[in-house]
């Protein structure tokens, strides 16, 4: 029996460290906003159903956009103050019964389909949670609290995307636990719990949008992807 397959794409941050007026996953991106390119990438090849995770406070402007834009809207679930909170409440609208679920930033508009068939490819051979990584290629140092700094073996590092896919079960276990200010992200809540994380690698092109500039980058990006 073919897997339900459940895509969460988060985008109810506030985009504080972007400094527009509207959060970045409303900006537009090469003439439509940020996330409806997420969207886009996550409905081709049809391979699972689509939600969307909103701040109650931007329903009205997102249905403005979709009128505008001629965009037909995913089902919508409400967000929460973190983005732990968001997952959440969309785990518990449209996730109770998937067999896999995977959780996407708003913010990542150039996801390709080859990353997410690499990535569903892995969990049904079967890793139940399985996230997108690249190498790092700044030099890296850590600091400490105490204001000293040194250097990292950068080759023992990675930078970690989304989307990030898991076995619905592992997940909802995962999130039924109390929040932590460590969770970071969907991989370190399900490791929370005891689950190994299977690296995919995953594609510099997959950048999130941070700042103003990341905008013009990825227009550039999918410009060239395109052609
Ligand atoms: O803040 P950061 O860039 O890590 O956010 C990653 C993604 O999580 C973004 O797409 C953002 O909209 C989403 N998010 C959310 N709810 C929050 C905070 C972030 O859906 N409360």
């Amino acid at each position: 029996m073919k897997s339900k397959v459940l895509h969460i794409v988060v985008a109810a941050g506030s985009g504080s460290r972007f400094g527009a007026e509207l959060p970045k996953q409303f900006c537009l991106m090469n003439g439509i906003p940020v996330v409806m390119h997420a969207i886009n990438a996550l409905r081709q090849g049809d391979t699972g159903k689509v939600v969307l995770v909103l701040s109650e406070e931007m329903t009205g402007l997102w249905k403005d956009l979709c009128r505008q834009y001629g965009f037909d809207s995913p089902e919508i679930a409400f967000g929460g103050a973190t983005r732990w909170q968001s997952v959440k409440n969309a785990i518990d609208a449209f996730g109770g019964d998937a067999d896999v679920i995977s959780v996407h930033d708003g913010a990542r508009p150039l996801l390709s389909s080859a990353l997410i068939a690499r990535l569903m490819d892995a969990v049904e051979q079967g890793n139940p949670a399985v996230i997108p990584v690249v190498a790092v290629t700044d030099s890296l140092r850590q600091v400490s609290a105490e204001g000293g700094n040194s250097a990292v073996e950068r080759k023992c590092f990675r930078a970690v995307q989304t989307p990030q896919v898991f076995a619905g079960g592992l997940l909802r276990r995962a999130y039924s636990e109390p929040e932590s200010p460590l969770f970071t992200d969907d991989a370190s809540v399900v490791e929370n719990i005891g689950a190994e994380i299977f690296l995919v690698e995953g594609e510099p092109t997959n950048m999130k949008i941070t700042h103003p500039l990341d905008l013009a980058v990825a227009e550039l990006i999918q410009d060239r992807m395109r052609n």
